[in-house]
């Protein structure tokens, strides 16, 4: 795979097609979990999944759109117009050399300007053609878990149990919907910083929602570029 640890000679010599990106954040995650948690995980998965498709992997973004998160200690967030300047840079940058895809794997839920940013580039007939990809639309059985909850919780168990404090992770889920994140962010709907049930998190649970991420990423790779390569040379009515 190649990647930060390659050369440029070695990047030349492989003229990988598709390039992976993992879209992290900086942001609270309550009492038991560390800030770059996002982050975290965008690192570990996309380089699986970059490994498993023998593409190019990028170092993930460790800063995104976190606004929902303002007034936490510790939280730093981008505008969504800077996250949609970044990803647009590192396209044209990596189309320099030849790349044709970038899968942007996205691992916080509030970068909402990643749908309109790509859709633009795409529409704009540019390459590299860029994929959306949520990973958590990937996961099975994840209900109400929306933040710092039984599912994070259960990933980081199982991949890095030390970066855990397990005995101060607190359950809650407010009573109100996701949409309401919108109007009174995270501070005015869970004070704790959670979403969820992190008190019933188990490293198990972790090993299998991670694999179902990275599978979810891998086959959803696959496809969108099989039919980005249909529709190279096709023409509208
Ligand atoms: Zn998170």
């Amino acid at each position: 795979m190649n990647g930060p640890e390659s050369t440029s000679f070695e990047v030349k010599e492989a003229a990988c097609r598709l390039a992976v990106l993992g879209i992290g954040s900086f942001e609270q995650h309550s009492y038991h979990l560390p800030l770059d948690t996002d982050f975290f995980f965008a690192s570990e998965m996309s380089r699986k999944v970059a490994e498993a498709l023998k593409a190019f992997y990028l170092h993930a973004l460790p800063y995104s759109s976190s606004l929902a998160h303002k007034g936490f200690s510790g939280t730093v967030l981008l505008k969504p117009e800077t996250v949609k300047r970044i990803i647009w840079d590192i396209a044209e940058s990596v189309s320099d050399w030849g790349v044709r895809y970038l899968a942007v794997i996205n691992f916080h839920g509030g970068n909402f300007i990643l749908n309109p940013a790509i859709r633009e580039w795409n529409m704009a007939g540019r390459l590299p053609r860029i994929m959306h990809i949520d990973y958590y639309r990937g996961l099975s059985d994840t209900g109400a878990n929306l933040h710092a909850g039984e599912m994070e919780t259960s990933m980081m168990l199982y991949l890095a149990p030390e970066r855990v404090r397990f005995e101060r992770a607190k359950d809650y889920v407010p009573p109100f919907g996701r949409e309401d994140l919108t109007h009174f962010g995270m501070l005015g709907t869970s004070p704790t910083g959670v979403w969820g049930y992190p008190e019933r998190a188990t490293r198990e649970k972790g090993e299998r929602w991670f694999e179902e991420g990275v599978r979810y990423c891998r086959i959803r790779i696959g496809e969108l570029m099989e039919k980005f390569d249909e529709m190279e040379g096709a023409q509208g009515p």
